[in-house]
């Protein structure tokens, strides 16, 4: 038996994800955010199960679209930032992959680039109100100019931005970035992207002509209080190890680095194989929910490296290599993220090199 950490990346739920996606968001396309890894699902892996499926690819920068384009992916991938350097564009270009285009400097590469490597297509970036990439509102139009007139650049330049908090449903940040966006654009021709995975969710009128969802493709949500069944999504992973010990401690004795937990009788105590050497946070406080078989049992004591320790007093017949899962279908990664203070997206991503990943047809 292994006691390897085991994450199962299960390619039904992701296809499941992408079609739900396309229904909530049609008539508008639909571009697969895979950026970071596929959000630590396995770039190439989730490729695969939705190649032919997303209308397109997102990444977060240009190796990850060479990674694609290397993997035989044929269709759109938007590159978010951009070239990050002169050289990038006539590597985008050979790649055929869509520039997101934030910044002045990146409009001097793009008059510099040889027009005879083939039209690049854009996204004009606006910065309607999140304060990292994009020309100000003020400055759209001119850009938009600026563009259009470059010979090297596909006339049909798409215009994006991004929203700082559209997981708040009721809020009035969002309303103000769509205003701040529509009202910049008014009047350029080209496809329009607002939304993220939240904005599918909660802002239809944001909807546009491309949504760019990462999250809810692989079924998480960063909807305070709610997990992404709660809107009809699949988890796309599943973290699961084995007990390797199970001690019974006295009253009174204190478990693990620092002794932050203390038995309050003598009880039986889990020792599972998992840590924060995996990506398991270290940051989960005493009573995170854990699933030993279908039992949930609260986790004592600091999150060790190699190793975490459970309350087994509601588990009596638990036995030492029984399976222990850490988050997937039965227990929602976002639950165990709110224990750590951080969101699903952190969780996911952050599996390190020691986990050994499979993959399931479910
Ligand atoms: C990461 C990212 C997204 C996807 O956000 P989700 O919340 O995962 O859907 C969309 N657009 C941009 C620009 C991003 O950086």
């Amino acid at each position: 038996m292994s006691r390897t950490t085991v994450a199962t990346v299960h390619l039904g739920a992701l296809r499941h994800n992408l079609a739900r996606i396309k229904q909530l968001a049609a008539p508008a396309k639909v571009m697969a955010v895979v950026k970071a890894d596929a959000y630590g699902h396995g770039l190439e892996r989730v490729a695969r199960a939705l190649d032919g499926e997303a209308d397109a690819f997102a990444v977060a920068a240009l190796g990850d679209g060479l990674r694609l384009r290397a993997a035989g992916h044929r269709q759109r991938i938007v590159v978010l930032s951009g070239p990050d350097r002169a050289s990038d564009i006539a590597e985008m270009q050979r790649l055929n992959l869509d520039a997101a285009i934030h910044h002045e400097e990146q409009l001097h590469w793009l008059k510099e680039a040889s027009p005879s490597r083939g039209l690049l297509r854009v996204w004009l970036k606006v910065d309607s109100g999140m304060h990292r990439l994009g020309f100000a509102p003020e400055a759209v139009s001119f850009v938009h100019a600026q563009l259009a007139s470059m010979p090297g650049i596909d006339p049909d330049i798409g215009l994006l931005t991004h929203f700082a908090e559209s997981e708040v449903f009721d809020g009035t940040e969002t309303p103000a970035q769509i205003a701040r966006f529509t009202e910049a654009t008014q009047g350029l021709r080209g496809p329009r992207s607002l939304s993220n995975s939240a904005a599918v969710l909660g802002w239809a009128s944001a909807r546009g002509d491309w949504v760019r969802t990462g999250g809810l493709l692989y079924g998480l949500s960063v909807v305070d209080g709610k997990v992404g069944a709660d809107f009809g999504f699949r988890p796309a992973m599943t973290l699961s190890t084995r007990l390797i010990a199970i001690n019974r401690i006295g009253k009174g004795e204190r478990i693990g680095y620092n002794g932050t937990w203390t038995c309050p009788e003598d009880m039986p105590v889990g020792v599972a194989a998992v840590g924060y050497g995996d990506g398991y946070p270290r940051s989960a406080v005493a009573g995170t929910p854990v699933l030993v078989g279908d039992r949930r049992v609260p986790l004592i004591g600091r999150v060790s490296m190699d190793l975490i320790t459970l309350d087994l007093r509601e588990a009596p017949d638990a036995k030492v290599g029984d399976r222990v899962m850490l988050w997937g279908p039965e227990l929602p990664v976002e639950i165990i993220a709110a224990q750590a203070g951080t969101i699903s997206y952190d969780l996911t991503c952050g599996m390190t090199r020691r986990v050994l990943f499979v993959e399931d047809e479910d």
